[in-house]
């Protein structure tokens, strides 16, 4: 007899549909006007968990309130009802009612980086550490040297990755079984890049490097509305994750309790668990997206939520 853990552990995927950008907040003086978080440790972008759990709550609370026909929207700072599945989720501080939520987001971090090569067209970069999270623990990679380039697909030439690094490689095709490509179901972007195998593992210290170096960035300029022209010094830059991007956010999850299970059951909203509520929140992300811009072409993503056995 198999008992059943009360900590639901998740990973949670996503691929960029679009170009992302997630600011760290504030305006840049430098190169860069409006540049995207990172992490502080390696210099490289990443999503924070609190902009997932936002977008992923409005996306939520939007589909609870029609289903229910309610006058309210449980999203947004306050005004939440406080009892509700999207509530009970993402926490509320409704007085009397506060809590933090039973769902617990993490921040994401890129597993593989899109790039373009000169001698092999259209790569994705990662490291060991990285695609190892992404594949799961059935996989091991010890075997492997830290400091060696390997691709993931039979070649013996030298490899051009980025705008200007060129890698002796290692072909290791072995790396990638079927079992995998297959195992990131509404992510099929993501079996779609682990199929063709166009994938380049480098050492950790050139990552932050070939990353940083191919980011997106866009320049716009401001409209004069009276002349319908370009604004004087309205010039401006914005960094963002390329379309491609595949990022991880690590053991997100939520404590199912005797509790929940009754609250949950207690509304006809179609959703059994916090699970439920965060999926459907994810989804709606390739419509409405995360991050800025949104509606000059920015922000959708594909993401789910994946099981960890
Ligand atoms: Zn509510």
């Amino acid at each position: 007899m198999t008992t059943e853990l009360p900590y639901k552990p998740y990973d949670m995927i996503m691929c960029c549909l679009d170009p992302v950008h997630t600011g760290k907040g504030g305006v840049e003086t430098g190169y860069i006007d409006s540049e995207i978080l990172r992490e502080p440790g390696t210099n490289l972008p990443k999503i924070s968990g609190k902009a997932i759990k936002g977008m992923c709550r409005t996306n939520a609370a939007q589909v609870y309130q029609v289903r229910t026909n309610s006058a309210l929207l449980c999203a947004g700072k306050d005004n939440h009802c406080g009892e509700c599945p999207v509530c009970q989720t993402f926490g509320t501080p409704k007085q009397g009612k506060e809590t933090m939520g039973t769902f617990r987001f993490n921040d994401a971090h890129i597993s593989l980086f899109p790039v373009y090569s000169y001698t092999h067209g259209p790569l994705w970069v990662t490291t060991l550490d990285r695609f190892e999270m992404l594949a799961g623990p059935d996989f091991e990679y010890s075997d492997f040297l830290t400091d060696t380039v390997y691709a993931l697909f039979e070649t013996h030439d030298k490899i051009s990755v980025g705008k200007r690094l060129f890698f002796d490689v290692k072909p290791a095709t072995e790396m990638i079984s079927p079992k995998l490509t297959e195992s990131f179901g509404s992510c099929s972007q993501i079996n779609k890049i682990l199929k063709n195998k166009k994938i380049v593992v480098v050492p950790g210290s050139v990552f932050s490097k070939i990353v940083n170096e191919n980011l997106e960035i866009r320049t716009s300029v401001s409209i004069d509305p009276l002349t319908g022209t370009a604004q004087d010094s309205g010039l401006y830059t914005y960094e963002a994750l390329p379309m491609g991007t595949v990022l991880i956010s690590g053991q997100a999850g939520y404590l199912m309790d005797t509790d929940l299970k009754k609250t949950f059951q207690a509304f006809e909203s179609g959703w059994q668990t916090p699970a439920q509520v965060v999926n459907q929140g994810l989804a709606l992300c390739a419509v409405t997206g995360l991050g800025g811009m949104k509606t000059p072409g920015f922000g959708r993503m594909n993401m789910m939520l994946k099981e960890i056995q």
